[in-house]
């Protein structure tokens, strides 16, 4: 973003940016307004509300009825997903069996697996190509016992939309809750917790340009949740721990300005979109899209080549001052290739040859345009050095 730095930074998923004007609303309450929002005098009021303010600015961006009562602060959507899962499953009186899909992000994942070595059972339903999941898999696997479905609201890898609205009409008949992970939808799409009948949907502020670390759950009224920490009974008792007001108003402030402007800057970082996804498949000749043509996020680029690694293809690009992922940043400690591409039904070296490019509101026009003059020579390169790659190719 600052006006010195010449690099194209396509990494939004991984992390963004502040915006400045989130951090100009967050700056009174690191060395102004300290209290603490449970103190009874003014300092503590002085908080109280900007804090107040910030949970329904939140809880308006999602379509939450009774934002003050239904939207809980936490660390950020791993902690979130963590109440949502497992407070849910500790009050559930009996019924013991969710039902979740392949292509969750790991945070979802490793709940339920945990929860599966307390005796909870659980069902993983499969993806097409397209990483898309069919709402009739979720009915089919639904039985007395179930109590829960997990299934995130856009995979933030490869950019497909989950039908989240027939999910829930199918949860809704059935009393049974759903969960949504929104972290890669939020502020890109809109979303709304009454039409579409998600009753927790965890979230994180840094996606909407707010501070990181922070984040929230929103727990429809009426959901029984038990609180995962113990402590002074903050959040209603759901997520104990003293409150942190800056970036919690920062939070705020960040919802507020993805609420007016998500339309207009949707559209430019769309038109980015599709202007890369073209100059990549109209130049290089077997290269294709991962996830979903149409239902797809408007900020994801996520595509393969056969016969490269992705990793070469990502530090070469990093010497032409542009910034790109081989997939999800939190699972790129593990080396292992990606879930979600191998829950697409890839082939080992074709998920080792994606790249992902995810833009975001300070993305221009011309950085599309410094990506598709880049990528072919690097590919062609790459190409020529790989003892797969056919002899016709090396030569196109
Ligand atoms: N879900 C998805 C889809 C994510 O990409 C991430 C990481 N950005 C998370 C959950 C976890 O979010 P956080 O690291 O803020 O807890």
């Amino acid at each position: 973003m600052s006006a010195d730095d010449t690099r194209v930074y396509m990494d939004y998923t991984a992390s963004s940016p502040v915006d400045p004007r989130v951090v100009e609303a967050m700056m009174p309450f690191f060395t102004r307004k300290y209290g603490n929002p449970a103190s009874f005098h003014s300092f503590g009021a002085e908080v109280r509300e900007p804090m107040e303010e910030a949970r329904n600015k939140i809880g308006q961006l999602i379509g939450a009825e009774d934002p003050k009562r239904e939207i809980i602060f936490t660390s950020g959507a791993t902690e979130s997903s963590n109440i949502a899962i497992k407070g849910t499953a500790y009050r559930s009186r009996g019924k013991n069996h969710i039902i979740t899909t392949a292509v969750e992000h790991m945070s979802v994942i490793n709940i339920t697996k945990a929860l599966m070595k307390e005796g909870f059972e659980v069902t993983v339903i499969p993806v097409d190509e397209y990483a898309m999941v069919d709402p009739g898999a979720i009915s089919d696997a639904i039985t007395e016992k179930t109590f829960l479905v997990s299934v995130m609201y856009a995979n933030g890898e490869v950019g497909s939309i989950q039908p989240i609205k027939e999910i829930g009409k199918i949860t809704r008949e059935n009393k049974i809750f759903l969960h949504t992970d929104g972290v890669a939808a939020i502020g890109k799409i809109p979303i709304n917790v009454i039409d579409e009948n998600i009753d927790l949907l965890s979230f994180s502020s840094n996606d909407l340009y707010g501070p990181k670390g922070t984040g929230a759950l929103y727990v429809r009224k009426g959901v029984s949740i038990q609180g995962v920490l113990q402590g002074g009974g903050q959040e209603r008792g759901i997520r104990s721990g003293t409150e942190d007001i800056p970036s919690i108003v920062g939070f705020g402030k960040a919802a507020e300005l993805i609420q007016e402007e998500m339309t207009q800057e949707n559209k430019h970082i769309e038109r980015i979109r599709d202007k890369i996804i073209s100059g990549i498949l109209d130049n290089i000749p077997e290269s294709y899209l991962n996830g979903h043509p149409t239902k797809r996020l408007p900020n994801n680029v996520h595509v393969r080549f056969s016969y490269i690694e992705g990793e070469s293809l990502i530090l070469d690009l990093d010497e032409k001052g542009i910034a790109c992922s081989s997939g999800s940043a939190c699972a790129a400690k593990t080396l292992e290739p990606s879930h979600v591409l191998r829950a697409c039904g890839l082939p080992h070296e074709l998920i080792h040859g994606s790249i992902l490019f995810t833009m975001g509101r300070w993305t221009k026009e011309e950085d599309a345009d410094r990506v598709i003059e880049a990528l072919p020579p690097i590919v062609k390169r790459l190409r020529t050095l790989s003892p797969l790659t056919p002899k016709e190719l090396k030569e196109a």
